[in-house]
């Protein structure tokens, strides 16, 4: 573990990352082709060989579940007057050009240039292609940290511990959009001009993969994105002893309590699974179009795209009493396979991390 480690941190360093993420690569190339030819190698599931073979040969496993699709419900209530009051809309999709259709009525409305189209990353721009690094492992893992810190099936004994296996997962494995054509479908939107971010909880260490697996999934989201003053793109996201100056207040400050360093940059928006809603909040006010008078810049309206409700809700309690049109959907795609993970007896991830983890051990650390 301790070369994976040192990998590790150099990833969270930037600017040589890729050069970081080659060397890796050739290391474990090396290291995945003697083990896959060897009669350990048989015992493997699937999945694990999917995933030891993407490593290996640079192919892209396959999906673990075909997509189905499921009823979509129905819109929350009709939209109001914006004349009277904004617009509040609150809608469950398996379909994005539902989403497509939001932006292009605000847009209709607005102009292009003053709506903000608002993605989350993980089982929303793209889901990973097997269930060992899924937003539904990590969700699963964390889970049981937090009934027991000694159970069997943890990967590791803290939450650190598991993030550094999240980092490690992340690294070696591709992922697809859950949705044929989604990328063209958010491509059309960037062309036309609609400002575009993609808003995630991962932490920043694990940027390098986000970015490479959106552009290896052809999303073309730097093009057209919001431009901020933070000129590093690395920013404590609010402070208490200056709790007006980006977008919030004391009290919303109190109740957040201390916050992790956040990353912005290529429109991409690494928040370390801080509150969404705030977490928008301030990034718009330090946009190059906010004001102190003009926190939200020049946006009339979002569009906000998520598969958790619980960010769901968090967005529409932040701008709860705000003038500017909100939207958000609740992205549904995933959710059969998130339904059949958590259902599941989790033996075929726990087998698939324990054949990684020996491998590790065994070519690794020496
Ligand atoms: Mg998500």
């Amino acid at each position: 573990m301790k070369i994976l480690s040192l990998t590790m941190v150099q990833f969270d360093g930037g600017g040589h990352t890729w050069i970081d993420f080659d060397l890796y690569n050739i290391v474990l190339i090396r290291l995945a082709k003697s083990f896959l030819f060897s009669p350990e190698a048989i015992c493997m599931s699937h999945p694990f060989a999917a995933l030891l073979a993407s490593v290996c040969f640079g192919i892209s496993a396959t999906p673990v579940l075909a997509q189905l699709q499921i009823s979509e419900t129905p819109a929350n209530p009709p939209f109001a007057d914006a004349t009277i009051q904004p617009v509040r809309r609150q809608e469950t999709t398996t379909e994005f050009a539902t989403v497509v259709d939001q932006v292009n009525e605000f847009t209709k409305k607005y102009g292009a240039e003053n709506v903000l189209l608002v993605l989350d990353l993980d089982n929303t721009l793209l889901a990973m292609n097997q269930d060992l690094g899924s937003d539904q492992w990590f969700t699963w893992q964390e889970a049981l940290q937090n009934s027991d810190k000694n159970h069997p099936e943890l990967v590791a004994p803290d939450f650190e511990g598991l993030l550094e296996i999240q980092g490690m997962l992340f690294a070696l494995s591709t992922m697809h959009p859950p949705e044929p054509g989604l990328p063209e479908m958010v491509g059309d939107l960037v062309i036309r001009k609609t400002t575009t971010v993609v808003l995630t909880s991962r932490g920043k260490e694990f940027r390098d993969a986000a970015e490479r697996e959106l552009k290896r999934n052809n999303y073309n989201i730097p093009e057209s994105t919001l431009e901020i003053h933070e000129e590093r793109g690395v920013f404590t996201p609010y402070s208490a002893e200056h709790p007006n100056k980006h977008g919030l207040n004391a009290e919303i400050i109190a109740d957040l309590g201390s916050p992790r360093r956040v990353t912005y940059s290529d429109g991409i928006y690494m928040t370390a699974g801080q509150h969404k809603g705030y977490m928008l909040k301030t990034l718009l006010a330090r946009s190059t179009k906010a004001f102190v008078d003009k926190p939200f810049a020049n946006f009339k309206a979002i569009v906000f795209v998520d598969d958790h409700l619980k960010h769901i809700d968090r967005m529409q309690d932040a701008f709860a009493g705000d003038s500017i049109d909100l939207a958000t959907f609740r992205y549904s795609r995933e959710d059969r396979n998130v339904d059949k993970f958590n259902k599941s007896t989790k033996n075929h991830v726990i087998r698939d991390w324990e054949l990684l983890n020996s491998f590790i051990k065994t070519a690794l650390v020496k």
